[in-house]
């Protein structure tokens, strides 16, 4: 009973498909009717490194033969090993209900910079995950689907001098 349930709630105790490829341990969470927050800080699953340089994705839509922002990948910065965090093809809400598609293909990266255009210097990296409503639920339910993958907002931040910086933003619905 205890895995069948957790299939079926956001509590604490299950985590965005997505986190896979990394450690991670949850650092925030807030559960509420109206909305819902987590986050998680991250360490590289190959070697345990606590800090990543944020590439930013990007593909090209042939339906509006235009560049657009796909995802977020990281590089570990004490063994090079890249691996993706989040990708819009496929991850959280519009991409785990299949209408992420103009986003699939071949993707390349970018560092990510910040506003005045200099990339972000590398270090540990926050990840949030932000529910509105709670309709999600019934929806994952219907589709098949992980209530706790079906995310409306993505978050990557990045310390700087001691405050967590938000440095990329991704609205999944
Ligand atoms: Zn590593």
């Amino acid at each position: 009973m205890t895995t069948e349930a957790s299939e079926t709630t956001v509590g604490p105790d299950v985590h965005p498909r997505l986190l896979t490829p990394f450690a991670f341990d949850m650092v925030e969470f807030e559960e509420a009717p109206e909305f819902a927050y987590r986050a998680y800080t991250l360490a590289c699953q190959a070697c345990g490194g606590p800090a990543f340089e944020m590439i930013r994705t990007y593909v090209h839509r042939a339906d509006i033969n235009e560049e657009a922002i796909a995802g977020m990948s990281l590089r570990c910065i004490a063994c090079g090993e890249t691996r993706p965090l989040f990708d819009g093809s496929k991850d959280g809400y519009e991409g785990e209900l299949g209408y992420g598609t103009a986003l699939a293909g071949k993707t390349y990266g970018k560092p990510l910079t910040a506003v005045d255009g200099t990339p972000y210097p590398p270090g540990p990296i926050k990840a949030g995950f932000a529910y509105n409503g709670d309709e999600y639920v019934g929806t994952a339910l219907e589709e098949g689907r992980r209530p706790v993958d079906l995310f409306d907002w993505f978050t990557g931040f990045t310390l700087l001098d001691g405050e967590w910086v938000e440095a990329f933003s991704y609205e999944c619905a």
